[in-house]
């Protein structure tokens, strides 16, 4: 094999280890902040000899989205995961979108990985790793695991077991730092033992939902994640690192969540029922976020609210930046319309957009001001390398990136 194809891009097979990092969260004022701090000197060093932009992620910045985006090399128009939620119409239930079979798109691992390439992909949150392990096969030295369940990993399930002893930490919890540095150190030791071709490590944005760039709980993450990614460098692997999506603080002044609750508004106007808004960020860690980001879809059910009125209500409310209908945002975000309210809603940088007030539990997050993601304003991310460009890239870079090109820029554009 010398190069597969996926999503009309071609990759050619590596000659040295291609490591690519998703800093779950993580926002570019947090490189920046840490290049002024001097917090971070791998990553300084990474982009004054190697590469550093900004790239453009997945509309709305969510994880999974912008995680298959990432792996795929295409937009959620192609591989279809848009959110974590969608509305089946059919039946007015919400469908989880995390599963692998709402995949429509081949990986660029499972691609290399039948061509022949040895593949490693680790993740944080083990809802990642099924998607991210798609068609991934487990039976020729490729691994699949998630640091959620590292005392759990066999064979047959992740290509690995006994990953505590391997890595030399213990089980780490799921709200603690330890499990994005879980995921780093496991990547530094494959890296060392299997020398992989190919290896995907996606972490979780916990600190980042909880702590602003400059709190020292961020400053020590960074300054940690940094020195794995220098010893990751020392290796001799291509490094790239880019975010699924960044972060913004939507609380009030005074520190309470700064939330528009959409389905309550749209009720008092069109009535109970007739409106269904869906939060396509929740998930089972309300900790980080209380199911509220920047980006909720809207579904007419009954026969009152239709978009053009819902959109008339909206345009213009303080606080929301776009409410587009489903053709438009469709086009504009290259969102797979099936999966698609028939409105979309994206908050201002400081806003979040709940469903009812009764449908958020808030009281999870009084432990910190309210930080999330989902809006357009959270969807520029870095996209930075350790080996410098050749010309043809630079070229491609110039014109402006897409985050999902992350793969393609690290295995093709580096070479001589
Ligand atoms: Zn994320």
């Amino acid at each position: 094999m010398t190069s597969i194809l996926l999503n009309g891009v071609s990759y050619r097979r590596p000659d040295r280890p291609v490591v690519v990092v998703c800093i779950d969260g993580g926002d570019p004022t947090y490189i920046e902040h840490g290049l002024l701090a001097g917090i971070i000197p791998n990553i300084a060093r990474f982009v004054a000899e190697g590469f550093g932009t900004l790239a453009e992620g997945t509309v709305p910045s969510f994880t999974c989205p912008n995680n298959m985006s990432l792996i795929t090399g295409a937009p959620p128009a192609v591989h279809g995961i848009s959110g974590n939620f969608y509305l089946d119409v059919a039946t007015g239930e919400a469908v989880v979108m995390t599963g692998p079979e709402l995949l429509r798109s081949r990986t660029i691992l499972a691609e290399f990985a039948d061509a022949g390439a040895r593949v490693i992909s680790i993740t944080a949150k083990d809802k990642l790793r099924r998607q991210l392990g798609k068609d991934l096969d487990l039976t020729l030295g490729n691994i699949s695991f998630s640091s959620e369940f590292a005392d759990r990993c066999t064979l047959a399930d992740n290509g690995i077991e006994n990953v505590l002893e391997l890595v030399g930490m213990p089980q780490p919890s799921m709200y603690s730092m330890d499990l994005s540095l879980f995921v780093l150190e496991a990547g530094l030791r494959l890296l060392e033992r299997d020398r992989p071709e190919l290896m995907f490590l996606s972490l979780t944005d916990y600190i980042q939902h909880k702590h602003a760039p400059g709190d020292p709980v961020a400053d020590e993450f960074y300054r940690r994640i940094d020195a794995v990614f220098g010893r990751i460098a020392d290796l001799g692997a291509t490094l790239a690192l880019t975010a699924d999506h960044g972060m913004n603080d939507k609380s009030r002044p005074d520190g309470s969540p700064n939330v528009i609750f959409l389905q309550d508004i749209l009720d008092r106007e069109f009535g109970i029922g007739d409106t269904r808004v869906i939060c396509p960020i929740t998930d089972a860690f309300v900790r980080h976020h209380g199911a509220l980001g920047g980006f909720v879809r809207v579904w007419c059910r009954g026969g009152r609210a239709t978009p053009a009125a819902i959109v008339g209500l909206l345009a213009g409310m303080p606080g929301l930046a776009e409410v587009l209908d489903k053709e438009t945002a469709c086009r504009r975000f290259d969102l797979p319309a099936d999966r698609e309210g028939d409105v979309v809603v994206i908050g201002e940088h400081d806003v979040v957009i709940g469903a009812g007030a009764d449908d958020h539990d808030l009281s999870a997050l009084s432990d910190a001001r309210l930080r999330s993601h989902g809006a357009i304003t959270e969807a520029r991310v870095p996209f930075i390398l350790n080996r410098p460009l050749n010309g043809h890239y630079r070229l491609r870079a110039a014109a402006g990136l897409k985050s999902h090109q992350i793969f393609d820029f690290a295995i093709n554009g580096t070479a001589p």
